[in-house]
């Protein structure tokens, strides 16, 4: 992006910007911009069909993060094909694509139900690769085996929804899984040599500042190529709003100018080899019970950081020690 950025620290990544952006990664994995397409295959979730739990995650709401596209009854390439159309729009350059399987939990089906539904996203002419959201206890080796096939040739990444390294959080948010459970499906889909990304939400109930600010050490020492950083939000509908309106004051929500300066100083200590895809989610505001920031946009809130970044003479990993 900007030319102007005094380059003060030695960065790991070879382009100007503070952080590790997954723009720029893209960029040079591809020579060009990609767009994601998202996808909803019909997948559901162990924590919602029974499995583990009815309830799901006490925030999960899908409806409130998927494109209007993306419906289950449709084919794979019909939601590929109508997702291109929706970004041609705004990205009128942009000519490859990756198809994000981002509803639910994409590898909770057997191997041959993947194998087709993948095959199929990849069978697309503009298609370059798979990104797949899923939860850390619905993989196995037979999976990930099958996933560093296709990545011989494609570019496939794993994103991993882990919330929050604390067991007592994960606990009240009813994840169905422990920490431990996610460090284990990271360093095995990391070890066959598949990308593999991590979501986490910062302002969970019981969860200080402090702690929130340690997992950038814990984050820092997993094998993760990418992270997405969400600030937490109260979605109509939820668990979480109930838990919200039956009691706020266990709710330490980030106003805007908070959430700013916790994830800078999150990102100082963050090691600069992990990409960062995004600092926070952006649910339309008709989904919202509270709303604090405003009409703010992802892309400007990733400029406002990078501006204050610029002010402070700052960047992702300036603090950064291995200890790992
Ligand atoms: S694991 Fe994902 S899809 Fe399943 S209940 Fe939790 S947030 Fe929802």
């Amino acid at each position: 992006m900007k030319d102007t950025v005094t380059q003060t620290g030695n960065y790991p990544w070879d382009h100007n910007r503070r952080f590790n952006a997954y723009s720029e990664y893209f960029r040079k994995l591809f020579g060009e911009r990609v767009q994601k397409v998202s996808v909803n295959a019909g997948f559901t979730c162990p924590n919602r069909d029974g499995t583990l739990s009815t309830g799901g995650c006490t925030f999960c709401t899908n409806d409130a993060f998927s494109p209007s596209y993306c419906k289950a009854e449709k084919s794979v390439t019909a939601q590929i094909n109508e997702g291109i159309a929706f970004h041609k729009k705004r990205y009128r350059r942009v000519s490859s694509y990756l198809a994000y399987f981002q509803s639910y939990s994409n590898t909770y089906a057997s191997l041959e139900r993947l194998v087709d539904l993948y095959g199929e996203a990849l069978k697309h002419p503009a298609i370059r690769g798979i990104i797949i959201g899923t939860r850390p206890d619905c993989i196995d080796e037979e999976k990930l085996g099958y996933l560093r096939e296709l990545s011989r040739k494609h570019y496939v990444a794993v994103e991993y929804g882990i919330e929050s390294c604390y067991d007592d959080t994960l606990r009240r948010i009813n994840r169905a899984h422990t920490f431990e459970d996610a460090v284990d499906a990271v360093k095995l889909t990391s070890a066959y040599g598949i990308s593999t990304g991590a979501h986490f939400i910062f302002g969970l109930p019981g969860e200080s500042r402090d702690e929130m600010l340690a997992e950038a050490g814990i984050i820092s020492g997993l094998p993760l190529t990418t992270v997405k950083f969400h600030q937490l939000q109260i979605i109509k509908g939820t668990v979480l709003e109930k838990e919200y309106l039956a009691d706020p004051s266990g709710f330490q929500l980030f106003s805007w100018e908070e959430y700013l300066g916790f994830i800078v100083t999150f990102l100082e200590s963050l090691n600069p080899d992990i990409v960062v895809e995004r600092f926070t989610g952006e649910a339309p505001p008709r989904f919202l019970t509270v709303s604090l920031w405003g009409k703010k946009r992802s892309d400007q809130i990733s400029g406002l950081i990078e501006r204050r970044l610029e002010e402070l003479d700052t960047w992702q990993g300036r603090l950064y020690k291995e200890i790992f």
